[in-house]
């Protein structure tokens, strides 16, 4: 059989399942009912295996909690119930996700991006996707940093410092306005950039959802990339924002607090941390 031109015996399990879900559905369902699904399977996917550490508190896994379990457990008492946090969570996803779904597949077709195979190389990806990051990321510092003047804390950001210890599944845990706003950052790096496949607008989901899960979920694992690229804010970063309401701002990297003075808490609690270790 020939597929647009590529033989399949030539596709990789990416392409191979790529061209299975497209001649299924087509590209506009691909776009959209398709898409949707894809993103709340990324979510609750990448949201399970931290949803079974909570719940298990494996110790090999729990020595590296940054903040302290005793005192975690003391902060559930002023955190939402997970039936508050589900609901939001639900109203945000509903009310912006499935929107937004509907509109892929008219603005991808407006920019002329593809759907169909060849995919697009992983470097041409990787590129793209490194910089959306870099535009979401300005885009969150600064209106992460308007959240957190008295009227914007006050009636919209507070509802996601609730959480003062996060885990991962409330990462999208905010005041809708909020979902609405900072998720515009999501949109810019495609809107800005270009995009040329619906495949990278999946990986571009797929990363985006990990890293979002990854940098709320309280642990500081000696192997996290953050280890070995400095400059990727990981949660180590994102806990020391939530736990003293300040500081730290970004989302993806640490340039924008360095540049702004915003991470000088940070990095003062970090050297203080080092020198209690070595003592
Ligand atoms: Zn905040
Ligand atoms: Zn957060």
């Amino acid at each position: 059989m020939n597929v647009t031109g590529i033989e399949v015996n030539d596709l990789g399990v990416v392409e191979c399942l790529w061209q299975h879900l497209l001649t299924t559905f087509g590209p506009q369902k691909l776009s959209t009912i398709v898409t949707l699904i894809y993103l709340f399977v990324v979510y609750i996917g990448t949201s399970l295996p931290y949803a079974l550490i909570y719940k298990y508190k494996p110790a090999f896994l729990y020595k590296y909690k940054i903040q302290d379990e005793a005192k975690t457990e003391k902060l559930k008492k002023i955190q939402p119930t997970d039936w508050k946090c589900i609901k939001q969570l639900l109203i945000n996803h509903f009310v912006v996700l499935i929107p937004s779904a509907i509109g892929i597949y008219p603005a991808l077709r407006y920019v002329n991006a593809d759907f169909g195979l060849p995919l697009p190389s992983w470097t041409d990806t990787i590129v793209r996707i490194f910089l959306y990051f870099v535009i979401e990321d300005t885009f969150f510092y600064w209106g992460h940093r308007f959240f957190h003047t008295k009227w914007g804390y006050n009636n919209v950001h507070y509802l996601h410092h609730q959480y003062q210890a996060p885990i991962a599944m409330a990462s999208s845990y905010a005041h809708l306005a909020e979902f609405i706003v900072l998720g515009t950052g999501f949109a810019l790096g495609p809107a800005i950039i270009g995009i040329n496949h619906l495949f990278t607008l999946w990986v571009w989901i797929f990363v985006r959802q990990v890293e979002a899960l990854d940098c709320h979920c309280g642990f500081d694992f000696p192997w996290h990339l953050s280890k070995f690229l400095p400059f990727y804010c990981g949660p180590h970063h994102h806990d020391h924002h939530h736990k003293t309401y300040g500081g730290n701002f970004a989302s993806t990297f640490t340039w924008w607090d360095w540049m702004m003075g915003t991470d000088k808490k940070y990095r003062e609690d970090c050297q203080k941390e080092a020198k209690k270790k070595v003592n």
